[in-house]
């Protein structure tokens, strides 16, 4: 699997996993088959970093199957906005996790046994043999299958007990696909704090079945928890009104203006820019996901995602390039061209707004949200129900079905 950071090779893999999209995804996608897997698209680094949109992977899908036959594979896309949706309508969870992993690293510090059974699950030496192997592969490889994403922050928090915030920060600095909404949320999911009361408990022999076409398998998982109490949290997290950008007048381009492309909208691809921009500008911020050092495979994504970005957009506006760097200030990259406007793909509530949003809000940016984003994320204010509910409508309205 070729998983290089630019929107080529995504498409590359879209186009070439479209025809299993349709019932065989759904009847195979919770199998872990190791890292030569076909039963599941591996899209989720190129639409984290924005080099892929939803709307186009969902279109080249209805291409090939109907709208019933993909349905397993729709709900999963839809799951992704709304996961962004929610987090959207309650950032004070993305905001109480920081301080959470905060305090539990400062926790290890001077604990010896917490230092110690920390090391071990990360560094896959806990003796759960399927856990410390995909502990491992996340390392090695920057993804995780699905299924072995809920079996190892299950095993993480119900039978290490170990603090999930420090194992969602795991999966944030290795994950190529590490996705401020997704991740955070699902980890809260697991441990019972999204659908508040309801856990998920990972269980030897669902883990045994799934990857029984493993090259390794059946992984085998002794000693896992088997009765579980939710985590509970003292903090409420009551949503917020959305406060989503508005679709702008074409007239908003007509003065000249930088794109500026990041972390999680790498491509200039999926804008609808009715004028060129004078400037492009490459900001990649993935050291931004936490405080320790990111992986490889996660840095290199993203770094890369916005390098390759960044030059297509340079070559198909013929216009020059510019890199916005830590070190340079936004302000001085925009005199240089005498501009002061700025364009930008949507930044959503997670590490890339927080490390661009200071340099950037005074110069008041136009962002440019996708439409199915738009017609996703309102109905994203409890469960998902109400979302999947409004799949139909949301193809309808985005021209899709
Ligand atoms: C603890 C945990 C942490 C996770 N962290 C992340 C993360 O940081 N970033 C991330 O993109 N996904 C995350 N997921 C969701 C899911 O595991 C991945 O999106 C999926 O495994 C990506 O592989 P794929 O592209 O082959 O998915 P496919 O099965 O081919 O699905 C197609 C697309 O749908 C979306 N999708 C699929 N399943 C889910 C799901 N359960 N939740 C949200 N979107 C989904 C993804 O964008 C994916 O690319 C997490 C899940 C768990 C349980």
């Amino acid at each position: 699997m070729d998983f290089a950071p630019n929107r080529s090779t995504g498409l590359n893999r879209l186009y070439g996993f479209v025809s299993h999209a349709g019932r065989k995804y759904a009847a195979s996608r919770n199998h872990d088959n190791g890292v030569k897997r076909d039963n599941v698209s591996q899209l989720s680094p190129w639409l984290h970093a924005g080099l892929l949109g939803e709307r186009e992977v969902l279109a080249a899908v209805l291409t090939k199957h109907s709208p019933d036959q993909a349905e397993k594979f729709i709900a999963e896309v839809f799951w992704r906005l709304y996961f962004k949706g929610y987090l959207e309508q309650r950032p004070s969870i993305w905001a109480a996790y920081g301080r959470q992993r905060d305090e539990a690293f400062a926790a290890l510090t001077g604990n010896a046994g917490l230092t110690k059974a920390y090391a071990e699950a990360i560094e896959g030496r806990t003796g759960i043999a399927a856990f410390d192997h995909w502990a491992r592969e996340l390392v090695a490889t920057g993804y995780l299958h699905n299924h072995a994403r809920m079996w190892f922050a299950s095993i993480w928090i119900f039978t290490l007990k170990l603090d999930w915030a420090l194992g969602a920060d795991f999966f944030l600095r290795h994950l190529m696909d590490g996705d401020a909404a997704s991740n955070t949320l699902s980890w809260r999911w697991v441990g019972g704090l999204h659908t508040v009361g309801k856990t998920y408990l990972a269980r030897a022999e669902n883990i045994a079945r799934y990857t029984e076409h493993h090259p390794d398998g059946p992984l085998t998982a002794e000693g896992l928890a088997r009765h579980v109490e939710p985590l509970t949290e003292g903090e409420q997290h009551g949503r917020q009104r959305l406060g989503l950008p508005p679709a702008p007048y074409p007239s908003a381009f007509a003065q000249p203006f930088a794109l500026l492309l990041h972390d999680e909208g790498a491509s200039h691809c999926l804008l609808d820019l009715p004028h060129p921009p004078a400037l492009v500008i490459g900001a990649a911020r993935p050291h931004a996901r936490s405080p320790q050092p990111v992986g490889t495979y996660a840095s290199d994504f993203a770094h890369g995602a916005v390098r390759s970005g960044m030059e297509a957009a340079g070559a198909a506006f013929a216009c020059p390039t510019a890199e916005w760097t830590q070190e340079t200030s936004l302000a001085s990259l925009l005199e240089n061209a005498g501009l002061t406007r700025i364009v930008t793909p949507y930044l959503p509530t997670g590490w890339t707004r927080d490390a661009l949003w200071p340099g950037l809000e005074r110069h008041a940016p136009i962002q440019l949200l996708p439409e199915t984003s738009r017609q996703t994320f309102p109905h994203a204010r409890a469960g998902f129900f109400a979302v999947k509910k409004e799949i139909p409508q949301i193809l309808h309205a985005t021209r899709l079905a």
